[in-house]
């Protein structure tokens, strides 16, 4: 099938109740396009367990806090639509702003905790911005599996959340970080790096690694510290913050407990770009 691309809800609206006449399982995965091999990871996991995948490409500009980091996040459509007919997508959504927010959209959403901390401290609005569009994606394509990267943890857990919330008919698939060869998580902001900042942003990954290991001998609280020490020593990235939380509620956790799932998130600036990334513990703690 030669990859259809559809730029009204109407007409999507309209396609998907065809295929599911004819039986067909969809699967969906929404992005912000400048597509990287992460992203086709995600289309290639629904391609797997679905009949037709679904891509959306939209700058969601109610997710941006910051107008800048709007203005400079990269846009291709071309190369997109190429990486996509590779990967054998069905149907590209690629909707203006006016079809998917015809009026001014201001809402708000209560996820607690979950909604406050990490991305919700640093980027205030910025969940809100994130629901209100993918609220507003799933009412369009409707019953699917959806399927979001575990690199955007935090959003993965809220998104589930908004689909609980919601009572919403789609099943959230999540999907592993894929990465660079040297460890630097696939994100379209790796291309607003200079080549200095690239080669440095590698560490991030490296930091948070060696972390995770250190977990056998460290609290979380002294590991906290060494991983803020290690990044002194690359004066060009500022850590905004590096938590050790509980993986289902992303409290942060100031002692290990076997029966516990952990992830340790961070945000790290490199010059005007932001990088988030975040690694799992596992259990083999050895202390308390
Ligand atoms: P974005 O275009 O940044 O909104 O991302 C669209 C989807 O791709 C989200 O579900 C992201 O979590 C996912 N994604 C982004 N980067 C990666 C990656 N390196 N590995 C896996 N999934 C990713």
């Amino acid at each position: 099938m030669i990859m259809e691309t559809v730029v009204t809800v109407t007409k999507l609206k309209e396609r998907l109740e065809e295929l599911r006449k004819e039986n067909k399982s969809i699967g969906f995965v929404p992005t912000m396009g400048a597509l990287h091999q992460g992203h086709l990871s995600l289309i290639r996991a629904s391609k797997k367990n679905n009949d037709i995948t679904v891509c959306s490409i939209f700058v969601n500009p109610l997710q941006f806090n910051n107008q800048d980091d709007y203005s400079s996040y990269p846009v291709c459509p071309e190369k997109d639509i190429a990486f996509l007919n590779v990967t054998a997508c069905d149907i590209l959504f690629m909707p203006t702003r006016e079809e998917i927010f015809p009026t001014e959209n201001n809402e708000k959403f209560d996820f607690g905790d979950l909604g406050n901390k990490l991305e919700g401290a640093f980027r205030p609005g910025h969940f809100d911005g994130v629901a209100a569009v993918i609220k507003r994606l799933f009412e369009i394509v409707g019953n699917c599996r959806a399927y979001f990267g575990e690199k955007d943890y935090q959003q993965l857990l809220i998104i589930r959340k908004l689909t609980n919330m919601l009572n919403l008919p789609i099943e959230i698939i999540a999907c592993p970080t894929l990465r660079e060869v040297d460890g630097l998580a696939m994100s379209s902001r790796n291309q607003l790096l200079s080549e200095e900042e690239r080669n440095i942003a590698s560490k991030i990954y490296d930091i948070i690694y060696e972390a995770s290991e250190r977990s056998v001998s460290h609290t979380p609280a002294e590991l906290k510290d060494w991983v803020n020490n290690q990044f002194k020593e690359y004066p060009i990235m500022k850590v905004e913050y590096f938590e050790i939380t509980d993986a289902h509620t992303l409290q942060s956790i100031d002692n290990w407990q076997s029966d516990k799932e952990v992830v340790s998130c961070i945000a790290v600036k490199i010059g005007n770009v932001r990088l988030i990334d975040n690694i799992r513990f596992f259990s083999n703690f050895g202390l308390n």
